[in-house]
Parts: C-alpha cells; sequence; structure tokens
C-alpha cells in the first residue's frame, strides 16, 4: 500500500478497524459500544475500544484508547482517525468528546486532520469532521511541546 492518507483502500481499512473495535467495547447501561482506529504515517492501523471504568476517572474513550495503542506501538505521526458507533441509539455519527478532541489536537500537528465518523443507522456512509472545526482553538502546552517526539533525553 501507498504512504498516502487518500489510498482508497487504506481508508476502507481504516474504517473496517473501527467498525470491529467497536465490537470490543464494553458496554454497560447508559454507555456506547464506539470503536475507533488511527491511521499512522507508518501505513499501520492501530485500534481502541471504549472501556468504562467503575468511576468515570477510569473510564477510556475509544478514540483515546487508539492513539495510546498507536503511540505505544512506536507510531510517530497520526493522519486520521475513524470512529464507529455500535448501537441503534444513535442517529447521528458520534462526535468525540472534548477530551478526546484535545488528545487529538496534541498528537497531530496538522490541521486538516480528518475525523471519519458513522453509526449503525447512517452505514455505510461516514461523515468526515476536520479537527480545526471541532476543536479550533485547542489549549496548547505553554512550551509547545510535541508529544509524539522523543523527550527522554530532556531533563
Ligand atoms: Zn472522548
Amino acid at each position: 500500500m501507498r504512504n498516502d492518507i487518500y489510498c482508497s483502500d487504506l481508508l476502507e481499512e481504516l474504517k473496517e478497524q473501527a467498525i470491529k473495535a467497536s465490537t470490543f467495547a464494553r458496554v454497560i447501561p447508559g454507555s456506547i459500544a464506539i470503536g475507533a482506529a488511527v491511521l499512522a504515517k507508518n501505513n499501520k492501523i492501530y485500534k481502541g475500544c471504549y472501556y468504562p471504568g467503575s468511576t468515570g476517572y477510569t473510564t477510556v474513550h475509544a478514540e483515546h484508547a487508539a492513539l495510546i495503542n498507536a503511540v505505544s506501538n512506536g507510531a510517530t505521526e497520526i493522519l486520521r482517525l475513524a470512529i464507529f458507533a455500535n448501537t441503534e441509539t444513535l442517529k447521528e455519527p458520534p462526535i468525540p468528546c472534548g477530551s478526546c478532541l484535545q488528545a487529538i489536537t496534541d498528537v497531530v500537528t496538522n490541521g486538516n486532520f480528518e475525523i471519519l465518523s458513522s453509526c449503525i443507522s447512517s452505514y455505510p456512509h461516514w461523515i468526515v469532521y476536520s479537527i480545526s472545526d471541532l476543536l479550533p482553538i485547542p489549549w496548547r502546552h505553554p512550551n509547545k511541546i510535541n508529544l509524539f517526539e522523543d523527550h527522554s533525553e530532556t531533563k
């Protein structure tokens, strides 16, 4: 496969992996089975799923899980994110929460970064959001730290 974010094979695989990840989500009453997948510059796709903790602090959203999975496996740049809500209750594709949008902007340098979203009621249609549309003014660390850079030598 080409290292090209417009390669339709990669985009289709990204969508399929988000759907697959949604089948692994843990669902408790009131939660939604959401799966996410990120496409990294290395042409690899990393999945994450919703994982409800016993408290709100220990709950992990699918988008955040996919980002951490990518970083944990050595990805150095994220190109796109796909999310899928595996539920009949949503009538519109989901939008990542504010916390996940911030986490995404922490690792994405491209303001045109796109998020593809779908759910059972809208599938096979996917809505494409720009990260800059969803979070036009993200919070920035005062030292402008890029979380994908290697800071192991920093003291
Ligand atoms: Zn979230």
